[in-house]
């Protein structure tokens, strides 16, 4: 779904950076052989993934949700030269093709791609984490909020993806499917704590960006 007319959509997109020669390859790659390649961030989002890693020059970032790997390599654009991205995904079918993407971009040696479930391998990683990107299954959102909270150091980002859920979140309690009311959840949840400063950004299915302050 579009929240924006699409010739406006059209417009920003050409007067942002563009895609990167790996990125539009990748992203051609998971269209054309991987299920519901729509969950791939793309373009626009995925510059605005890479400018605020560019803006933080994270050290540690963590991604909940690898898929083909696009968003890991967003992100990775602004690590430091000793940074490390652990990116975490249960499906192991989309390994071989991430991997090889990770291996023939410049963050070979700082992407640590990680097989699992995410709620077990995040208590294993111990390390002070300065960016979070959340983008896995919906219901646990809530839960990995809380699981990233005490890794994450103050003045830290975590940003979650699709908190819109194609404007399903706005739909009366009793109409909403397990994801959106998860989601929905996820929302108030950060809106009403008061450890953070966040901002749900309208951009393509939503974007909650949360800044830890204490
Ligand atoms: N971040 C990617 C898209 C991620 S799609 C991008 O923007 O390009 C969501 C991914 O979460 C899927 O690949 C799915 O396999 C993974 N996922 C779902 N449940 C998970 C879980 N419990 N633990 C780890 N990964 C999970
Ligand atoms: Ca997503």
């Amino acid at each position: 779904m579009d929240f924006l007319d699409i010739k406006i959509s059209a417009y920003a997109e050409s007067h942002t950076e563009a895609e990167p020669e790996l990125l539009q390859q990748l992203n051609r790659e998971t269209y054309a052989k991987v299920l519901m390649p729509r969950m791939l961030s793309g373009h626009m989002q995925g510059r605005i993934l890479s400018m605020f890693s560019r803006m933080l020059r994270p050290k540690r970032i963590l991604e909940i949700g690898t898929y083909t790997g696009y968003s890991a390599l967003c992100l990775a654009e602004g690590l430091t030269d000793d940074g490390i991205l652990y990116t975490i995904d249960i499906n192991d079918e989309l390994e071989p093709m991430s991997s090889k993407y990770f291996q023939s971009s410049p963050y070979a040696n700082r992407i640590k791609a990680i097989t699992g479930v995410a709620t077990e391998i995040i208590p294993t990683l111990n390390e002070t984490l300065d960016l979070v990107f959340i983008d896995a299954d919906k219901e646990n959102y809530s839960r990995y909020f809380d699981m990233v909270w005490d890794m994450l150091r103050v003045g830290g980002v975590i940003i979650a993806d699709n908190v819109l859920w194609s404007g399903h979140v706005i739909k009366d309690a009793t109409q909403m499917d397990d994801e959106t009311a998860a989601l929905h959840a996820f929302n108030e949840k950060v809106h009403a704590d008061p450890r953070c400063k966040h901002v749900l950004m309208p951009v393509r299915d939503g974007l909650m960006v949360v800044m830890k302050t204490s």
